[in-house]
Order: structure tokens, then sequence, then C-alpha cells
């Protein structure tokens, strides 16, 4: 095997050869020897237009014949590319009044803390540069996005800048309020959690704060009412500065253009990534508020330039993508699409509600998740996943949480589909569970 493989145990793999792709058809994909797969978690949260969309190609050879690569340094810019920031400014949440664009989704994280970090520098306040994030969050796999990433498997042997990095808990109702604790107590703890955080390290060290609007890779976790703002208040009233990862949750994945509208979010910069190209081509942005777009800019002036950027940051063909995209999404009448969509996968969601195997179903817009009961043994949503690919749907599992995301372009029979099938893995899971425990 001459390939290493994310997210993948290495000696496995030279064993267990990968599911070799080799096409796609809509919401399908289809392996090396024809089998077809519904991909129900649109790949990686990242294609809601499906796997080979013919206005896509269409938007990037175009772009291809016409200039096919331009940079944004020294005062140029691809028009595209131009085009691409206003159009965006125009959708993204207030305060948002500038984008920074970048190639991918860690880039992006990187991106952000470093302009946290020249924000708060311009301001006098050189010690304010850690950065909170969550337990379960995921930013990414550079240096600082992995180490804001709550999970250990994306720090253990690589010496990531942990020291550089608060860590506060997740908001997960179901599983980590203590016994007895109501939604309403459990967000203050959260709430005073942070402050004791920040108050602890020394609010003169803390620079900004980190968080998906809705969890996506640590298992789909919906925050409970008012927790947004709790955390808000906290940050302000320690001068922190708030970036909302927005990279799975971006382009109305939750039935609004960004999950920041559902929470009353006021982000200081903003992430997005996947959805913005539809995943056709690598493509980043950090989204900056007038607030910290000011401070950056006087400071960069004042050094003569902004010190920052890369080579195919603002790429041509990915601006022309995402404009496509764009135009696609507006022409399905984006939220309202999804809003509708997502509305009849809770029907499909609500067969796993009431069944004892079932700990708990969310859903907001097309981000949805089945928590499985521990009791059932920790392996119970892999094996789910398995029998559900072995009967042609992609699903990925989180520990005992199955993520369901399809794309955007689904149809209702394609909703069916999906649900039949996680009906009969899950049944066919149990079954087997069950004649387990009767031999053993
Ligand atoms: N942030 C979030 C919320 C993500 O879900 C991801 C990827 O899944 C990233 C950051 C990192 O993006 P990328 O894989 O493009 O580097």
């Amino acid at each position: 095997m001459s390939q290493v493989f994310p997210f993948t145990d290495p000696v496995a793999a030279e064993t267990l050869p990968p599911l070799r792709i080799v096409g796609g058809n809509g919401i399908k994909v289809i392996d090396v020897r024809g089998k077809d797969y519904i991909d129900a978690v649109s790949a990686l949260w990242c294609s809601p237009l499906g796997f080979n969309h013919p206005r896509l190609a269409d938007a990037a050879q175009r772009q291809m014949q016409t200039l096919n690569y331009y940079h944004s340094f020294m005062g140029r810019t691809p028009n595209v590319t131009e085009k691409l920031a206003r159009r965006l400014v125009q959708k993204l949440p207030s305060p948002i009044s500038h984008v920074l664009f970048g190639t991918s989704g860690s880039e992006a994280v990187e991106t952000a803390v470093k302009l946290v970090r020249y924000y708060q520098n311009s301001r006098g306040k050189s010690e304010k540069m850690r950065i909170v994030s969550r337990e379960g969050g995921y930013h990414g796999s550079g240096q600082m996005s992995a180490a804001l990433t709550g999970m250990g498997y994306c720090h253990d042997a690589f010496g990531v800048p942990l020291h550089d990095v608060l860590r506060v808990g997740r908001p997960h109702y179901l599983c980590d309020a203590q016994p007895g604790e109501t939604e309403v107590a459990f967000v203050k703890r959260l709430g005073r959690e942070l402050d004791e955080t920040i108050r602890d390290a020394g609010p003169e060290t803390v620079g900004g704060f980190i968080g998906e609007p809705i969890m996506g890779s640590g298992g789909v976790i919906l925050p409970p009412n008012g927790y947004w703002e709790e955390i808000q208040n906290v940050l302000s009233k320690h001068d922190v500065l708030l970036i909302a990862d927005e990279i799975i949750t971006g382009f109305g994945r939750t039935g609004v253009w960004f999950a920041c509208e559902l929470f009353g979010i006021q982000p200081d910069l903003l992430t997005m990534a996947k959805q913005m190209t539809a995943a056709v081509f690598p493509m980043s942005a950090v989204a900056l508020s007038e607030k910290v777009y000011a401070k950056v800019a006087t400071q960069a002036h004042q050094f003569g330039t902004f010190g920052h950027g890369v080579t195919y940051g603002g790429h041509p063909v990915g601006a022309a993508v995402a404009m496509e995209c764009l135009d696609i999404y507006e022409d399905m009448c984006l939220p309202n699409h999804v809003t509708n969509l997502g509305a009849y996968m809770g029907k499909g969601l609500a067969l796993f509600d009431n069944m004892p195997c079932v700990a708990q179903v969310r859903r907001e817009g097309m981000l949805s998740a089945v928590e499985f009961a521990d009791c059932l043994g920790s392996d119970f949503a892999t094996r789910v996943t398995e029998e559900a690919r072995e009967r042609g749907v992609f699903f990925r599992n989180i520990g005992n949480i199955l993520a369901i995301a399809p794309p955007y372009i689904c149809t209702q029979e394609d909703i069916d589909a999906i649900f039949d099938v996680l009906l009969k893995s899950v049944d066919a899971v149990l079954a087997e569970t069950e004649r387990h425990h009767e031999l053993a």
C-alpha cells in the first residue's frame, strides 16, 4: 500500500484494502466492482449536490478555459474571486464584513487563530494568545486546528501545541448532565465552567473561543436552549473573541444559510469550507467582522503589508464553482428546501424515537443523528454502519452515534430508501446481538 490513509489504522489497512470508489451518480458513488452506495452523510458532510453535478463540471470547465489560475496577492485578484467575496458577505451573518480565502477547513481555522492573535496584538494585548475549545469539537488537522480539536487521537504523539489551548465541556445534555440537573441548570454550569476556566488562566491570556454552532464530528450535538447566549455573555465579559466554525453547518445544512442565525450567535470570525464549493474544489474562507477587520487592517497598514496568504487561496476555479453552488442553492430555494426535506427526514427518524435500543434522536435541518443506548455495547453503531454499507447506504458512526446528513439533492424516495436500510440494518444487528446472547 503506497498511500497513507487519514483516520485509518495503517497496519489494518495493509491487509484490509480500502473500498475503491471509481464513479459518482447523483447521490450515489460506485465502487470498483460496480456496486453503488447512497452516501447518507454527503461523504464528509461536504457533498450536498452529489458526486457528478453537471452544472458544477460546466462551471469549472468554463473557468479553466478562461483563467485557470491567478492569485490575490499584492494588489491583484481574479475578478470572479472578488465577486464571490462580495456575494458571501451579503449572505453571512451580521457583523461580518470581509472574507479571506484559503484551501481547506483546517487552514481556515489556522488562519482564524492567527487573526485572533493579530487582533489582540494590534490592541497591545500581546498576552491574549490562548484559545478555548470544547471536548468533542472537531476543528481540523493542522497544528493549532488539531490542538483545538477535542479528540485525543488527534493529539497523541503529534506534539501539537496543547499549551495554547484551554478546554471546556461540550453541551451534550443527554450524556453530560449531572443526575437531576435541568437543561437550564446544565447551561448555567457550562457558562460557569467557561468563566472559571478563563479566570483561572487569567483573562489577560485568553484571546479567543472556537465552537461549531452544532457539533458535527463530535456526534451532531445540538446545544440546549440558551447555551450560546450564556457562552457569548461570558466571552464578552472577558473580552474574548468568538470564532464560529461553520465548516459543516454553513450553506444551509441546518435549514438557515449559517447556523449562527439559529442561536443568535454574533461571530467575530467565522470559518467555512465544504459546502461552499460542494467539495468539488478545495476551497475555504475565514469571514471577519468589521471590528476585527478594522484592527487587522490598521495594524497591517503600519507594517506596510498583511503578511499572510497562500498560493491557491481564492483560486478562480474554486470561486467559479462556489458562485455556481450559490446559484444552485438559490435555484433550489435554500434554505426552505432543507427545512422541508429535513422535516421529511424527521418522519423517518421518528421510527427510531421510541425504540428501546435508541437513547436519543436529534435533527436540525438535514443534519441528524441517532444515538444508541450504551447497554448494546460500544460497537453497536459500527456494526449498524457496516450492515448498512452491505445494503448499499453509507452512514457514519461516532462511537454509538450514527450520523445522517444526506445531500440536498435527495428526493423523498431517496430519504425513504435511506431510512428503510437503516431500519433493516438496526433490526439485523439487534437480532445478531440477541443470538449471540442466547449462545453465551
Ligand atoms: N472544522 C470543522 C467543523 C470540520 O468539520 C472540519 C472537517 O471535517 C474541519 C474544521 C477541517 O476541515 P478540513 O478537513 O477541510 O481541513
